[in-house]
């Protein structure tokens, strides 16, 4: 069977309402290790078992006293007080402090018994054994309490939490070397198209290197996906079904090329008689030739070969769904108010995706075309055109969604 030509188009607005209906949450887990775990999701609580810090500790370099004994203490009027001992970080005190005594003390060491304050050591004076207070301290005072940061028996993180630098952070001051998270949803990625060679290979008279594998490996990371690169097939429909079928072992399929109505365009053919096609076609500019999927459960997407359509979708379309399996929220969109530097021509009909370079408050349009990927890579980001609109003046003040 050749093609059907005459494919119904769907607006982005109805694709994105079809996509957040697909796309559930992998429940799937795994224990990463700390440095490993940055960006993933928490896939249970973590409970505090003990508190944090375990015991009482001085924040500052000094004296561990009892605050009543330096009532009254001035430079001109010091209190004096004999010296116990000194009490270094990482062993525990041997002494107690009775009155009239104190302790040396260093940030971060166990306040000992009977002390319940710290004097900064700038507060103090030596002279010989004795220890001049210079400045009266209140109880408590430079003392950090065990549990300051975590009590026990409080969730520190929930179930559901993307880690950071500070919330590993807490996962490390619990003592944990590895957590448990939500695994990432394998997406499949595969490139197809006779004239496609990977980097890296030689070139025939009429090929081209594969842009679209990078470019979708490093889009699904971003998003919280584990690229899976599948082997490039050539525009043979043997071929492409064998990995298409090799491919529905992962979370989401991804293909890129083949989405379009040439002869050899199987793409759209091998997937209807597989599964369920929602949408085959798109009233957008760049990315036209995009196909939403399911077969077996499992999202799939044809992206169109066009480098510029392929990414752009994949932003578009893609990352929302993949957040959403991912367990991670919507990306926050950063949105910066820009003066179109030039006039801008768009066509009747298609939802328009406009890549821009920002200069301090200029956009400046740098689309060359859907094949010329530099159209992206050049761009800070892009405006959107409503379907309607056929061109946009130079000076509009234009709403540009930083990538
Ligand atoms: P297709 O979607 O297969 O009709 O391809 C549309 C255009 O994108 C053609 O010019 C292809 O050569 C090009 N193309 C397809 N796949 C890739 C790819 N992986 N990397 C770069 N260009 C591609
Ligand atoms: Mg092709």
């Amino acid at each position: 069977m050749a093609y059907r030509p005459g494919r119904q188009l769907t607006s982005v607005e109805e694709a994105r309402a079809i996509l957040s209906a697909h796309g559930e949450p992998v429940m799937r887990v795994e224990r990463v290790a700390l440095d490993a775990a940055d960006q993933r999701v928490l896939s249970r609580d973590l409970v505090v078992a003990n508190a944090v810090p375990r015991f009482a500790r001085s924040m500052m370099d000094g004296y561990a006293v009892r605050a009543a004994d330096t009532a009254g203490a001035t430079r001109e009027h010091p209190v004096t007080l004999r010296l116990v001992e000194t009490i270094y970080t990482g062993r525990a005190p041997t002494a107690q402090v009775a009155a009239g005594t104190c302790a040396g003390i260093a940030t971060g060491a166990p306040i000992p018994a009977g002390a319940d304050a710290v004097v900064m050591i700038e507060h103090t004076a030596r002279e010989g054994a004795p220890v001049l207070v210079l400045q009266a301290v209140g109880p408590g005072q430079h003392v950090g309490r065990a549990g300051s940061d975590l009590v026990a028996g409080e969730i520190a993180l929930a179930e559901g939490t993307v880690l950071s630098p500070a919330r590993l952070g807490v996962v490390a001051a619990l003592g944990f070397e590895a957590v448990d998270v939500y695994q990432r949803p394998r997406v499949a990625i595969l490139s197809t198209g006779d004239e496609i060679v990977a980097p890296g290979g030689s070139l025939g008279p009429a090929q081209i290197f594969d842009s679209n594998t990078a470019a979708l490996s490093a889009a699904i990371r971003l998003h919280g996906g584990e690229p899976v690169v599948a082997p490039r097939v050539g525009d043979d429909r043997k071929a492409l079904t064998a990995a298409f079928k090799r491919c529905l072992d992962q979370d989401i399929v991804l293909f890129s090329g083949g989405t379009s109505v040439g002869e050899r365009d199987y793409l759209l053919e091998i997937i209807a008689e597989a599964g369920t096609v929602h949408f085959e076609g798109l009233r957008l500019k760049p990315g036209k030739p995009t196909v939403f999927a399911t077969v077996a459960g499992r999202p799939v997407f044809g992206m169109p070969g066009n480098p510029v359509s392929c990414l752009t979708n994949a932003y578009l379309l893609v990352a929302p769904l993949l957040r959403r399996m991912a367990h991670l929220p919507p990306a926050t969109e950063r949105v910066v108010r820009a003066r179109l530097s030039s006039e801008v021509e768009s066509v009747a009909g298609r939802h328009q995706i406009y890549p821009v370079r920002v200069d301090g408050d200029a956009a400046i349009p740098v689309f060359k075309g859907s094949g010329e990927i530099t159209s992206l890579a050049h761009a800070d980001g892009y405006f959107e055109i409503p379907a309607d609109v056929e061109s946009v003046d130079a000076g509009t003040v234009v709403e540009v969604t930083l990538f």
